[in-house]
């Protein structure tokens, strides 16, 4: 199921059929069902690579409902002609709230204090020492991505009087960072030198365990770090012993390495991990604009017109828009 309008939209001009059920297609139905199709649209939780892509050998767009596109293949999809489009800003907002959202439950012990008031714990009215966290204001953030979250993360930090470092692969400009009151540092002075640590990178060949084991001792013992971006940017295993071993203050994480987490993982047994189910783009007008604009991708192609949000424009030397046309 997809919020509208996306498969409306799509119903309104081409043959469409949908995977009715809340999980996805298993791995044979979806290489099954692409066979034959012009276009799919699909979800982080749907693997587009190379075994799918060259058997559907009618494809022509990939469109997914996402501004992470780690699951499919791109390489493969412009070599044989296929255009990959995604949904990139219609979910930075949400985004940025939710991981704001995150770092404020963990440092402010949230979730240990409901489960605490539910169990039926809370006997004292008022106690001076109890639930203690820390302040916001005044500390220093560093923020590991500076792109679109990144930035939307930056703006909420000025609310809160912060010191904002950043690290990105590209320096932005300086008039943005005059703007937004940050300071370009190296990964390794940002992570010694911030009290809260949020990764906004998209997960890659680069990316992966980029907080490893060793950059995660150069964080201080009084850090949270938080990862809304992709599980494996963060070596989870070495995250695990920095939590247990209170090397680290906490963390805050929507997306793990493995998805869903096993229920038994070391991880759920800790106090100083707030967790949520890679939810983060998840509010209505959010998800329905990704709805929208993935729907809206796939039927441009379609259309041979130039999709708003393409991932490999090389792809037209290979398949020019001109020879995809094929609806009105
Ligand atoms: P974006 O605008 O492309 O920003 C990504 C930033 O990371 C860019 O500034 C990019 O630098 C930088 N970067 C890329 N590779 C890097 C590297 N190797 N080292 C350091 N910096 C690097 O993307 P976005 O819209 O902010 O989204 C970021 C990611 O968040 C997505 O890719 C997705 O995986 C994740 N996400 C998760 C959820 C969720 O539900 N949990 C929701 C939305 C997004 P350049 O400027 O050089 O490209």
């Amino acid at each position: 199921m997809l919020p509208t309008p996306g498969v409306e939209l799509l119903e309104n001009v081409c043959d469409v059929e949908v995977n009715l059920g809340e999980a996805p297609p298993t791995r044979d139905l979806l290489i099954r069902k692409a066979l034959d199709v012009d276009g799919i649209l699909c979800l982080i939780t749907d693997r587009i690579d190379a075994e799918l892509l060259s058997s559907a050998s009618n494809l022509k767009v990939v469109s997914s409902m996402s501004v992470g596109y780690d699951h499919i293949d791109v390489e493969t999809a412009t070599q044989r002609g296929i255009y990959v489009t995604y949904t990139p800003g219609v979910l930075t907002e949400a985004t940025a709230d939710f991981t704001w959202a995150l770092l404020m439950a963990v440092c402010r012990r949230v979730v240990e204090a409901d489960s605490f008031l539910r169990a039926g714990k809370w006997r004292i009215q008022w106690s001076p020492m109890q639930f203690l966290g820390v302040d916001l204001s005044g500390k220093t953030l560093g923020i590991i991505g500076l792109g679109r979250i990144g930035e939307a993360i930056a703006q909420r930090a000025r609310g809160f009087n912060m010191k904002i470092l950043y690290f990105s692969r590209t320096r932005v400009e300086e008039e943005k960072e005059k703007r937004l009151n940050i300071e370009y540092v190296s990964l390794e002075r940002l992570l010694s030198e911030s009290d809260f640590v949020t990764i906004h990178v998209p997960l890659s060949k680069e990316t992966k365990y980029l907080i490893n084991e060793e950059r995660l001792k150069k964080m201080k013992p009084t850090a949270y770090l938080i990862n809304t971006s992709r599980g494996a940017v963060v070596d989870q295993h070495a995250l695990t012993k920095a939590l247990r071993e209170e090397r680290i203050a906490g963390a805050g994480l929507d997306v793990f390495e493995k998805e869903p987490i096993d229920p038994h993982d070391p991880l759920t047994s800790l106090n100083n991990v707030v967790m949520a189910p890679h939810i983060a783009s998840a509010t209505k007008e959010a998800r329905s604009m990704m709805a929208e604009v993935a729907a809206k991708n796939l039927l441009s192609v379609l259309r041979g017109e130039q999709p708003r949000f393409l991932i490999n424009p090389q792809v037209s030397s290979i398949r020019p828009l001109s020879e995809v046309r094929m609806i009105m």
